[in-house]
């Protein structure tokens, strides 16, 4: 690959200077230092997360595992903003989130961060073409319909555009998800146990095309799963339990 394109690949019409995802050197997607949540009032108050530091590097794939109720969501929420923690600070893309008001967060959001939740979260009264489009067109991005239509042709939707989502099977449904979640070129991509409400095949195709989307792209992409099989394909695995971080081991380590 010729070094220009190795440089920007990835980015999106607007070219960001200090955009060189993919190089060792380039530095770290998400950095999470002294994170702790809490939520619920009173005597149900939990806490969540606790001391949460995390570097995850750009370009990197790094698997969430956990037991149920360890915090692996809320920790995806934190990290893509969509929760705010209680203390401690949150770094994506060189931007600290905290300083960022709801307006300039959700911004933010829908440029540099592509989200993939388990039960799809499909606007309904949208087209297939629409839900990946409109949040384009919201980000300011030109040729938001084209670009939209590109990306679903991608994950192999090129003749289902006109289908609302209820008109689409499980694995399409999380396809246009997906292809909404990449479509603006994000510097980090999250997934939620994107495969926990499709049969096992179905849940194959959607592992393989959200691989592909993070190494085609460079895209840092931090996947919550179940799935042992699955967390080896990453670089890294994160174990929760209890809110806290409890071991960092390569893929190829033991459990
Ligand atoms: P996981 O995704 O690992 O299953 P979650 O992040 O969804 O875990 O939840 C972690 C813990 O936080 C659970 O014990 C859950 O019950 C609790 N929790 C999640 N959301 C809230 C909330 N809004 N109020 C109180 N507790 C919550
Ligand atoms: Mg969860």
């Amino acid at each position: 690959m010729p070094f220009e394109k190795m440089l920007f690949a990835g980015s999106g019409p607007i070219t960001r200077m200090n955009d060189i995802s993919g190089f060792p050197f380039a530095g770290d997607a998400i950095v999470l230092s002294g994170v702790n949540l809490s939520l619920g009032r009173g005597a149900a108050r939990v806490n969540i997360l606790r001391d949460i530091d995390l570097n995850i590097r750009r370009g990197e794939a790094v698997g969430l595992l956990g037991p149920s109720g360890s915090g692996k969501s809320t920790l995806l929420m934190v990290m893509t903003g969509l929760e705010r923690p209680d203390t401690g600070s949150v770094r994506v893309d060189g931007e600290e989130l905290q300083r960022l008001s709801e307006d300039a967060l959700a911004r933010f959001r829908g440029k540099n961060v592509g989200i993939v939740f388990q039960a799809f979260h499909l606007i309904p009264t949208m087209t297939a073409l629409e839900n990946v489009a409109v949040p384009l067109e919201l980000a300011g991005i030109a040729d938001a319909f084209e670009r939209a239509a590109s990306e679903l042709a991608a994950v192999g939707l090129s003749e289902r555009l006109s289908h609302y989502p209820a008109e689409l099977s499980g694995g399409e449904q999380q396809r246009v998800a997906l292809a909404r979640a990449l479509a603006p070129n994000p510097a980090i991509l999250v997934a939620d146990e994107p495969t926990g409400n499709l049969d096992e095949q179905t849940g194959r195709d959607i592992v393989e095309l959200l691989f592909r989307g993070h190494a085609e792209r460079g895209t840092t992409l931090v996947l919550v799963t179940h799935d042992n099989t699955l967390a080896a394909r990453c670089d890294r695995v994160i174990r929760l339990r209890s809110g806290q971080i409890e071991s960092r081991t390569g893929a190829a380590a033991p459990a």
